[in-house]
């Protein structure tokens, strides 16, 4: 049985696995993905992260994953279905069927992209729709796209996209823009981006990839179609705890938790973007993840369920 294992391999749980291995707990870090990193292996830059000034996000996660590898953190592939309790402590299962033991749970699942759940939208996923401008802008050079979305991802997808493409749109539902003022001014600065402002997406229409997409022009209440190669769509992120609903109550999607990081079940620690906070960025994920582990250690302890020396 493990002392801890960790849920997601983002920051917050990149961080914990630092944490709790320098804290001498027995740990394993359950990862869905190919890789570790989370969200921001598809991050282009990082500006804001302390002592890696303009970082790639790809090379950020991979300075993570190096620094918990060389303390010998395990890894697994697996992604988690569900958590119960048990008389020892939590049962972690997994798709796969298998199930592992362990005294107490981090979720660091964080947040996946969320989903226009338009017409067209699943159907040309990969045949023109995107939810990664760094990750697939470079197919669309010299092309004609759409990034869909008003904050400061929708903002930075459309600026890089810009650099490759010949004309890109900005579809936003509302007039005002989530995005700081500074990336509001570039985009104002950038001759090929055009901001269509009170536009809701209806569909997204193509025999083999995108060909155009239905708007409706809110202002006018009138439908409006844009021929475009690409639609990137960047309206946010969904917590990923739907998994453990039966264990607790969540809140908008999230699991409610202060800065301890402890939740309703003992033993049950949350770090991260899927933790209710005011502000989701890497390093209040990376804060998330040490608090989380000094909560767990102080349960493992309290009740006498690990060794204190390695
Ligand atoms: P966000 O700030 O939540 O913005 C999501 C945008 O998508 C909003 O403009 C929202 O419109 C729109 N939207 C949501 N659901 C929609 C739907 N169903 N249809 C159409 N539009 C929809 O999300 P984000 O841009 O992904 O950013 C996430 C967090 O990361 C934010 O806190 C952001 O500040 C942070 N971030 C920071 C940096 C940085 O500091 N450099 C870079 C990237 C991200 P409404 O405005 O009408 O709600």
């Amino acid at each position: 049985m493990y002392d801890l294992v960790i849920v997601g391999s983002g920051p917050a749980g990149l961080s914990a696995a630092v944490y709790a291995k320098r804290a001498c707990l027995d740990l394993l870090v359950l990862e869905k993905e190919m890789m570790a990193g989370g969200q921001i292996v598809y991050t282009e830059e990082v500006d804001n992260y302390l002592g890696f000034p303009g970082t790639s996000g790809f090379d950020l996660a991979q300075q993570f994953e190096k620094h918990a590898r060389e303390l010998d953190v395990p890894f697994a592939e697996g992604e988690v279905t569900g958590v119960e309790k048990t008389e020892e402590g939590w049962q972690v299962q997994l798709e796969s069927g298998e199930s592992i033991e362990t005294k107490s749970i981090i979720l660091a699942s964080g947040a996946m992209h969320r989903k226009l759940g338009v017409p067209g939208e699943k159907e040309l996923a990969g045949a023109g729709v995107s939810y990664c401008a760094t990750c697939d802008g470079a197919f669309f050079k010299d092309k004609v796209v759409a990034v869909v979305g008003g904050g400061d991802v929708a903002i930075e997808d459309a600026l890089y996209l810009a650099k490759m493409c010949k004309q890109v749109y900005l579809v936003h539902r509302r007039q005002g823009l989530r995005a700081t003022q500074v990336l509001q001014e570039q985009m104002k600065n950038t001759p090929n981006i055009t901001f269509l402002p009170d536009r809701e997406v209806k569909s997204i229409i193509g025999e083999q990839k995108v060909e155009k997409i239905e708007l409706n022009n809110k202002a006018e209440n009138a439908p409006e179609e844009l021929a475009v190669d690409g639609v990137f769509v960047a309206i946010g992120m969904e917590p990923q705890a739907a998994a453990y609903a039966n264990m607790l109550t969540l809140e908008g999607g999230y699991v409610p938790a202060g800065e301890d990081c402890t939740t309703q079940q003992p033993g049950l620690f949350v770090a991260g973007d899927v933790r209710t906070k005011k502000l989701r960025q890497i390093v209040t994920a990376v804060a998330d993840g040490a608090n989380a582990v000094a909560s767990a250690v102080d349960y493992l302890t309290k009740r006498k369920k690990v060794v204190e020396t390695c």
